[in-house]
């Protein structure tokens, strides 16, 4: 009898888990409908927060927000950023055209086209704004002058703003800080 009501407590319980997290994924689900793009709505989320990395034929580690899969197999990318403007950066689309080199290089077909989902800091229904990816040419040499100015073997040009300073680390050293 002890044995009967113990397998009886565990069923209960493991049957109110399963409706717990159903439910949770049913309003994720319906929850993430309100802003993603129209042509994902049947697309497969592959991958949430995942890191890669390639060595080859420059060194890149990206982490990836998430990754769309289409019927046809194709992934489509989507960043997520926190701002008070709903407004796309040119940093969101070099973010997002090193995740597709890395991707590529992994061997997958990523689509061109990406997607920023501004989340507004006021509140609000976040919103997908989409980008033009860089192709992986761009990327390359984005890599290469990364590597020459760490290695002191070109100078910074400074930045095109004197917001981007405002939140830099090196400003009380860099002779190059727009005022
Ligand atoms: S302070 Fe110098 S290193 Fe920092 S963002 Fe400005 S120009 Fe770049």
């Amino acid at each position: 009898m002890f044995t009967l009501l113990c397998a009886l407590a565990l069923f209960t319980v493991a049957v109110l888990w399963a409706v717990r997290v159903g439910a949770r994924r049913f309003r994720g689900r319906r929850v993430d409908h309100e802003w993603l793009p129209a042509n994902l709505h049947t697309a497969k989320l592959l991958w949430s927060e995942k890191l890669f990395r390639c060595g080859q034929p420059v060194p890149l580690v990206v982490r990836i927000d998430r990754a769309y899969q289409g019927c046809d197999g194709e992934l489509t990318l989507i960043e997520f950023k926190r701002r008070a403007v709903c407004r796309v950066h040119l940093s969101d689309v070099v973010e997002l055209s090193a995740q597709r080199y890395v991707l590529q290089t992994a061997g997958h077909r990523v689509s061109g086209r990406a997607y920023v989902v501004v989340v507004l800091s006021g509140g609000g229904c976040p919103r997908a704004i989409p980008v033009e990816l860089e192709d992986p040419q761009r990327i390359e040499q984005r890599v290469a002058r990364l590597l020459a100015l760490r290695e002191q073997r070109i100078r910074p040009n400074g930045a095109v703003h004197f917001a981007v300073c405002r939140g830099c680390g090196h400003q009380e050293v860099c002779p190059n800080k727009v005022r």
